[in-house]
């Protein structure tokens, strides 16, 4: 019998695939629960704008044709909207992706292989360490900050993640917010560390939480790309914009890396109702306001909650919360999916005592709150 895995080029041998939320259907399905809670992705509870699903109803006309795949539409009105006074940004800058995933795997398609390195902070976004060994490349993995630093637990250690820095480096992955720890860091930390990175580095700053960030010192680094040629920030239309289901991302970037990712992107990587939708989503900056203030509020309802009960939580800037409960997590998590409730899991991260939530709206808040309490006093 062929051993199929020997087959593959090594640095898949040694993956394990991403692993999602768990779907509601599947929980319905498995334990025969009905009006699921779903609070494991970091999907927005609001759904898309209403002008997004409009547009979206005369789409199915246009499904026989190839999309555009230079997404010309998209392309444009996003230069449009981050050009301002500091820089501008030209059509050529955006590349375009099916999701920010898409373009964190032609970022290590482009720039990764064999024998150079990555750098990325303990707790980092999951799908950075899938993307730098597929391509066979070496992970770098630095140490987050302290559990109980004063301003930044479980967050990016900057100095710590310049020390990683060798000859073989050749990417630097920093997720502003992080995912699944909600930290950040601010425009003066940022902006020096970049300073002090060597240009022949290219820096990916993933920026998916950028609109829910509320912070007064938390950078737009759109504003620097000038400044940093060797920059790449990422942002997604999967989480305020809150269509995940579509599957549209971008990067920013100087046009000349922007046409090395283009090399390796697939020539229609994003589909026709996914450019439509993110066009249109882009102008409902009334949606995106309520967004962000309902996961404001949300935010303050899961903070009083967690203080109330004496859980640990880390401070986020993001739609989602994630709480240390003092003991493994599994079973609080099993035990809410029979309360038709599903949270996220994050043993994968190193964190086996936490549980990822999503911020929703007050009822669904309060749904899944509820629900904690039932399955902790048991
Ligand atoms: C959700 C998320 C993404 C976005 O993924 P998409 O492929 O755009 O849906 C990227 N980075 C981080 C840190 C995320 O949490």
């Amino acid at each position: 019998m062929v051993d199929f895995n020997l087959l593959a080029v090594k640095g898949v041998q040694g993956l394990q695939p991403y692993q999602p939320g768990k779907p509601i259907d599947e929980l319905e399905r498995e334990l025969g629960v009905t009006n699921t809670l779903k609070l494991a992705s970091n999907e927005n509870p609001l759904g898309p704008s209403e002008r997004v699903k409009e547009a979206l109803q005369n789409v199915s006309s246009q499904l026989g044709l190839y999309p555009d795949g230079g997404g010309f539409a998209l392309k444009k009105k996003l230069a449009n909207l981050l050009t301002s006074d500091s820089v501008t940004i030209t059509t050529e800058q955006v590349t375009l992706g099916n999701g920010s995933n898409d373009i964190l795997d032609m970022i290590a398609r482009a720039f990764l292989c064999e024998g150079r390195e990555a750098i990325y902070s303990e707790y980092a976004f999951a799908v950075y360490p899938i993307s730098v060994q597929a391509v066979g490349a070496t992970a770098k993995v630095s140490q987050a900050l302290a559990v109980n630093h004063n301003t930044n637990p479980y967050g990016h250690d900057l100095s710590a993640m310049r020390n990683c820095i060798t000859d073989k480096t050749s990417v630097i992955f920093i997720a502003n917010p992080n995912n699944p720890t909600g930290t950040w860091l601010d425009a003066d930390a940022l902006n020096v560390f970049l300073k002090n990175i060597p240009t022949d580095i290219i820096v990916v700053v993933d920026e998916a939480y950028f609109e829910y960030v509320t912070e007064d010192d938390y950078p737009d680094t759109v504003q620097w790309l000038d400044q940093f040629p060797n920059l790449i920030v990422t942002r997604t239309f999967s989480k305020i914009y809150a269509l995940a289901g579509l599957r549209v991302g971008y990067a920013v970037c100087s046009k000349e890396i922007a046409d090395l990712l283009n090399r390796v992107r697939q020539p229609f990587n994003v589909n026709t109702p996914a450019l439509l939708a993110a066009t249109v989503a882009l102008d409902d900056k009334k949606h995106l306001e309520k967004c962000v203030e309902i996961n404001q509020q949300g935010l303050v309802f899961w903070q009083q909650a967690c203080q109330q009960r004496g859980w640990d939580y880390i401070p986020s800037v993001g739609n989602f919360i994630t709480i240390d409960f003092a003991q493994d997590a599994m079973p609080i998590y099993n035990a809410l999916l029979h309360e038709a409730v599903i949270v996220r899991p994050i043993a994968n991260y190193g964190l086996p005592n936490h549980l990822r939530i999503t911020i929703s709206t007050q009822t669904e808040n309060q749904i899944c709150l509820d629900a904690f309490d039932k399955v902790l006093e048991k």
